[in-house]
């Protein structure tokens, strides 16, 4: 395989993505297969001699697209969405051929300088103010570990990365239950330890109470223990919660600490103004994450981290060995000293592509019809008899369940296995609901609506 091939079998991978994209919807949405059921497909030990692409493009088609759940397809409403656009496809074709490696600004100063406008056009598009700057990171969990870590650092004034965790007192970081389990992986991953993770009470509409938050912060300081943020959650990942974002930042900054908002899922819905209310008070906020992968159309990776203030950030994850030195530049911006991994991919091409392609106005209107269309099921669901509507629709998301846990069970079941649609489940106030989320880039109402009359054909 040589450039000239490269070429060759562009041109049949551009062809067969065609293809693939235009049967989406013939497939079924989930992998009807059983564990073992592709590996079994693949020889057990590595070719010696080279093989042609022939052979190869032929197994791939033969063995992978059975292999797949179809995040791309337009009946795909589990989880959260993972959009590909088709303007992100083509920059990540073109990132990868250029393959470069944007650790520094002198790597390649077009990924540091497309990035940092990027993370200005988003601001503008979310309506943040000016003074935020930022990064793009891999994933929403090393943004809010990156975070958590210059929480860490800050409370132990910087002597942590220095002299580690031990003989210091427990450090405290506060969320409620309703925030991702990103955030508890980052208080293991940052060695603060899961117990010092203080789950704050919320309120009947599932928001932190701002009261209870200020609460167990003065009890903690009274303890001898050290509070050293909050995360805070604009659209959590069970039922799309939003904390009261100006309240509880107004209690942590009273109290002298940071806030981090996890907006992964919901920041791309904040491109609409009329959205904006739910996270009222997010220009006082000191870190901020959402990714652009899950609901704007910029493909996997792409999680961006805006920072009030990215100098604690740097002083904690940022080193400069003398090989990563760029003699006389000693103040240009070098991401990786943002980030917890040295090298990094060129992430900002897909969303400058993406962002010309579709402008802010037809983004803007995609989110709109899945708010409305996800609006339009749930009354389509609520209506049939034996439906409860366990939690209302947050943005484009909302839960139902039957009269009990294993008949919700079953007919989650039913419906993955027909494959027509793909919800996930979640467990809410005690009780065992399925989530329906709509988001993907390229669904239509006629999708939508199949998710109502599915769930009635299956009920029976
Ligand atoms: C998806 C999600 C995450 C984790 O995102 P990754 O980018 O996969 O790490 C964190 N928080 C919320 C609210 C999410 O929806």
């Amino acid at each position: 395989m040589n450039h000239e091939d490269l070429n060759h079998w562009s041109k049949r991978a551009a062809d067969w993505s065609r293809d693939y994209h235009a049967s989406l919807r013939q497939r079924p949405v989930r992998a009807p297969l059983t564990p073992g059921a592709i590996s079994s497909q693949l020889p057990t030990t590595p070719p010696e001699m080279a093989e042609s692409m022939d052979s190869i493009f032929a197994d791939f088609e033969r063995i992978v697209p059975p292999g797949i759940t179809h995040w791309q397809h337009p009946r795909f409403f589990a989880y959260f969405p993972a959009n590909a656009s088709p303007a992100s496809m083509l920059a990540e074709q073109l990132a990868n051929a250029i393959a470069a490696q944007g650790m520094l600004w002198q790597t390649s100063p077009a990924v540091t300088e497309i990035e940092q406008v990027m993370i200005s056009w988003l601001a503008q598009a979310l309506g943040l103010p000016a003074d935020f700057t930022g990064t793009i990171h891999d994933s929403a969990t090393t943004a809010t570990l990156s975070a958590v870590l210059t929480m860490r650092e800050v409370a132990l004034a910087h002597q942590g990365n220095l002299t580690g965790l031990s003989g210091q007192p427990r450090l405290r970081i506060y969320a409620s239950a309703q925030t991702h389990s990103s955030v508890d992986k980052s208080v293991r991953v940052a060695g603060i330890g899961q117990e010092n993770l203080i789950k704050i009470a919320t309120d009947a509409t599932y928001a932190m109470d701002p009261a209870a938050l200020a609460a167990a912060i003065a009890d903690d300081r009274a303890a001898g223990h050290l509070p050293a943020g909050v995360v805070l959650c604009a659209g959590g990942t069970s039922i799309g919660a939003f904390d009261r974002i100006a309240e509880c930042i107004a209690v942590a900054h009273d109290a002298g600490l940071p806030v981090h908002v996890d907006a992964a899922w919901a920041g791309s819905a904040m491109i609409c103004p009329e959205f904006r209310v739910l996270w009222d008070g997010i220009q006082d906020a000191d870190s901020i994450v959402f990714n652009p992968h899950k609901w704007l159309g910029a493909q996997f990776d792409c999680a961006v981290q805006f920072l009030k203030n990215p100098a604690p950030q740097i002083k904690t994850l940022g080193l400069r060995p003398r090989y990563l030195e760029t003699a006389g530049r000693e103040e240009i911006v070098n991401f990786n000293e943002w980030t917890v991994p040295l090298g990094r991919r060129f992430r900002a091409l897909k969303l400058w592509f993406t962002l010309r392609a579709y402008g802010l106005e037809g983004l803007r209107q995609r989110i709109r019809n899945h708010v409305a269309w996800a609006r339009e099921s749930c009354e389509a669901l609520r209506a049939l008899p034996g439906v409860r509507i366990a939690t209302e629709p947050r943005l484009s998301l909302f839960t139902f369940a039957l009269k009990d846990d294993a008949l919700t069970e079953a007919l989650l079941n039913k419906i993955n296995d027909d494959g027509r649609i793909y919800l996930t489940q979640t467990q809410h106030d005690g009780a065992y609901v399925i989530r329906v989320q709509v988001g993907q880039f390229d669904c239509l109402r006629e999708d939508v609506i199949q998710v109502a009359s599915v769930v009635r054909e299956l009920m029976r």
